[in-house]
């Protein structure tokens, strides 16, 4: 039996997870459910799984069902608590990774900002222990999956990109869009703020980073492709040439049961694939005139030391004024690029150092849609 601590059970990896652990009952056992501000969801997945443990952001408004409040920490280090699922958003799962991987729990990772702000970090962690830490985003997954069985050196990295809804529109046509088109993902369903990723790209720059700390790449030898059919979830090529791809539905509950029965497979909930219909796999390479927020995330980690931290918190943060409308789709990547280059770089040494980092550049860029307001208002004429 595997006992699962779920972080972020209220989100969408938290909501998929949880009907994953449903198909695998018997073999998977909830011992802790932590979620954010929707109690609602929280105090119903309570009493579904009557975990040991739980997490709320106000105790007050959830019924625990016998369940004991503890901290995020609290959980990921606690005895009885075999694999740690990281699903929070933001940097609330920076500190719970790392008290889980000292205390030799496996870590099954979903939230991107773990390993971008403090990737060095969390590595380090894991390798002092010999802790396990596994992806959970359909990408990472795949290449884990493709490097299963192999010793043979890694020659590159082909990460693959949806392309989000607008990968074909012009500039003018990215000036005009909305929240509503932004948050309409072709393919996969997912939070808001990760969809708004998706559709600038960044979501592809965060996991090019995630990619260089899981698998220890460099990152020139990590590439993106555009490929909208999203049957690819990943591939990897070998020294020899040799190429391994991992195909599947676009499912996120394929890599979710991955992560928590590998190296077992398991019949699961995930469709199949439809072979006779499948007529096209295409794969092109980013447009980064028009996708700028993967080259920004690129020269984030190029560049190191607290960068990267403070790429997560300024994106945090535009994603934030974008959804509430006060700036426009394009003003994302200006705004983030503006808050690195006044960004003053620090050690990034520990858990305090990066999260003061994120604070910083989170800030700066919520206090800048004054200056970007010109484009907001061209939009309410529009409307
Ligand atoms: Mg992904």
């Amino acid at each position: 039996m595997n006992r699962v601590a779920l972080l972020g059970s209220t989100g969408s990896i938290g909501t998929q997870t949880l009907s994953v652990a449903r198909a695998l009952r018997g073999r998977v056992e909830i011992v802790a459910l932590a979620g954010g501000r929707n109690a609602r969801t929280l105090s119903s997945q309570l009493s579904e799984f009557r975990p040991r443990m739980y997490h709320a952001l106000d105790p007050g408004a959830v019924d625990s069902c016998g369940a004991t409040m503890a901290s995020l920490e609290e959980i990921a280090s606690d005895d009885g608590v075999d694999t740690v699922v990281v699903a929070t958003s933001g940097r609330a799962g920076l500190a719970p990774t790392l008290a889980a991987l000292r205390h030799g729990k496996k870590v099954a990772l979903a939230s991107k900002e773990v390993l971008v702000m403090a990737g060095h970090l969390v590595m380090e962690a894991a390798r002092c222990v010999g802790a396990s830490l596994v992806p959970i985003d359909s990408e990472h997954s795949a290449v884990w999956q493709c490097l299963q069985g192999e010793n043979g050196e890694i020659s590159r990295l082909m990460l693959t990109a949806s392309g989000g809804p607008f990968r074909d529109y012009t500039q003018e046509m990215l000036s005009q869009v909305t929240a509503t088109e932004a948050l309409s993902h072709p393919v996969w369903s997912m939070g808001a703020k990760i969809t708004i990723d998706s559709a600038t790209l960044m979501n592809k720059g965060l996991e090019l980073i995630e990619a260089h700390w899981l698998f220890g790449v460099l990152l020139e030898r990590i590439e993106v492709l555009v490929h909208p059919e999203c049957i690819v979830h990943s591939m990897v090529e070998f020294v020899d040439g040799s190429v391994k791809a991992q195909l599947g539905v676009p499912d996120m509950s394929m890599p979710i049961q991955y992560a928590l029965t590998h190296p077992d497979r398991l019949p699961g909930l995930a469709g199949r694939l439809r072979w006779d219909s499948l007529r096209t796999l295409s794969f092109r390479p980013v447009d980064d005139s028009r996708f700028p927020c993967l080259g920004l995330a690129r020269g984030a980690i190029r560049t190191g030391s607290t960068y990267p931290a403070a790429l997560c918190g300024a994106d945090e943060a535009a994603v934030a004024l974008f959804l509430r409308g006060a700036i426009q789709f394009n003003d994302i990547a200006p705004l983030v690029e503006s808050a690195l280059s006044s960004h003053c770089p620090s050690e990034a040494k520990d858990i305090d150092a990066v999260v003061a980092a994120y604070e910083r550049a989170h800030e700066y860029v919520l206090e800048r849609p004054a200056t970007y307001s010109r484009h907001s208002e061209c939009r309410t004429e529009q409307v």
